[in-house]
């Protein structure tokens, strides 16, 4: 056993004891573990401290009880939870996810990302994360609406700009967050930017909705620019029909990339000469009114495989954008058969264990959602110092902003990932995250 592998064992002996069946939460954790326990290790400051150990232990869970009344008039009743990680470089800062098969351990594994990513973005924000065993499927706009407030009626005793700023996250859109905020607003009496992803009209960044799909392009021009290559021309397969991933295409297609994939879990859409625009609006607008994809127009040229994966076509870059572990030992095993040079995370943790062993061992580099995804909340952390400042830069100036961070990121993994040559951006994220949030921690004492 190599003193890697035997350091991040003992480790996690005692936090899987202490979270037994919390299964995505131990899987966030070891892999982290795996890569910083040496540096750990090798710091009197941050081993007296104990740093990893504390920061598997969110600094509290906030679960609650969500009542609200549906379009029947019956009474449902949903659980709420907000997971405050950790707010040693600021405020907690994760978004809210709304899904019928949210557990707790999803959103502590989410926070505990979300600590390493929001690090990475050189901002000042905490890590956290919350949501909601709540099904929006085939629920009206009034039931949405109802359930938010009742929702905030909660959460709001919580959070504030100083102290945790909730943001979007799958199931939540800028009408979720625009029915949050109105309850935040009237439940407070005060005007705050205590959440990101706003409208327009009431506080939001420009490009906060293009954000995270715009970042993770940019990202992967500038792993490819470091490797002397070019996104134009290249076959991108893209998972998810969701923000990220329509994002993600729609600036893969700016930039001369050949979209070749989107997908739903009922499917495969497929474009083998590359999807336009009006394809992915197409995807866009299907999302929004609740309907499938399978049935696309026939001039948009594109074509459904029932349960397909979009892993089975030829490609060079795979970005997984729908959702954790939607990416088992077989699918990876796929893309790298398909020959793919690049697969950069959009969701958080699309990988399995086995999976990421898988890629690890191959060709492919492989860029992990907490340095390719962060462009999300790297401008929730803009429209927190606008809403702040209360000035509002312009979608050019903020979009510009978005690219010298990805470039930021990319170059942080980068300086900390080398390893014979080749970078290992994986644990240079890792690395990199860990060092700053060990500095702030170790600097507090023991608190
Ligand atoms: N949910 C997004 C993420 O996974 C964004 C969070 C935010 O903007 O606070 O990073």
């Amino acid at each position: 056993m190599t003193d890697r592998h035997a350091l991040t064992q003992t480790f996690m002996q005692p936090v899987t004891a202490r979270n037994s069946g919390q299964d995505t939460f131990l899987q966030a954790v070891e892999e982290v573990a795996a890569d910083v326990l040496t540096i750990e290790k090798n710091n009197p400051d941050y081993a007296t401290a104990k740093v990893l150990e504390r920061l598997t232990e969110p600094d509290r869970v906030i679960s609650f009880r969500v009542t609200w009344v549906d379009d029947a008039g019956d009474v449902q009743i949903n659980r709420g939870w907000r997971v405050q990680t950790c707010n040693a470089i600021g405020p907690y800062k994760g978004g809210l996810r709304f899904h019928p098969s949210v557990t707790l351990s999803d959103l502590k594994f989410l926070g505990f990302e979300q600590v390493f990513k929001n690090a990475l973005t050189g901002l000042p924000l905490g890590g956290g994360k919350g949501g909601a065993d709540f099904d929006p499927s085939g629920r009206s706009d009034g039931e949405i609406m109802r359930f938010c407030q009742a929702f905030m009626t909660e959460l709001s005793r919580y959070i504030g700009p100083d102290m945790d700023v909730p943001a979007g996250d799958i199931n939540v859109g800028t009408r979720e967050i625009g029915y949050l905020f109105g309850a935040y607003k009237s439940l407070k009496g005060q005007f705050e930017g205590a959440i990101t992803g706003k409208g327009m009209a009431f506080g939001g960044s420009a490009m906060r909705v293009e954000a995270t799909g715009y970042g993770l392009i940019y990202f992967i021009q500038a792993m490819l620019d470091h490797a002397g290559d070019t996104l134009s021309g290249k076959r991108i397969a893209i998972s998810g029909k969701g923000n990220v991933a329509t994002h993600a295409a729609e600036k893969a297609i700016c930039e001369d990339g050949i979209v070749v994939t989107l997908s739903d879990t009922s499917g495969t859409l497929i474009a083998d000469d590359g999807f336009s625009q009006d394809a992915v609006d197409w995807v866009r607008t299907q999302k929004q009114k609740g309907a499938d994809i399978s049935d696309p127009p026939a001039h948009l040229n594109l074509s459904f495989e029932k349960d397909a994966l979009p892993w089975d076509q030829s490609f060079d870059i795979a970005l997984p954008c729908a959702t954790q572990n939607e990416i088992d030992a077989n699918a990876a095993h796929s893309i790298i058969n398909a020959g793919a040079i690049i697969l950069a995370e959009g969701a958080n943790m699309p990988l399995t264990a086995d999976a990421l062993d898988k890629i690890a061992q191959s060709k492919i580099t492989y860029a992990p959602g907490k340095a390719s995804n962060a462009g999300g909340v790297a401008i929730s952390g803009l429209e927190m110092s606008q809403n702040a400042h209360g000035q509002f830069e312009s979608a050019d100036a903020i979009d510009q902003n978005l690219k010298k961070i990805m470039q930021d990121i990319h170059a942080r993994a980068a300086a900390e990932g080398r390893e014979d040559g080749k970078i290992n951006y994986r644990r240079g994220a890792n690395v990199a995250a860990y060092r700053k949030v060990a500095d702030a921690i170790t600097a507090f004492g023991v608190v």
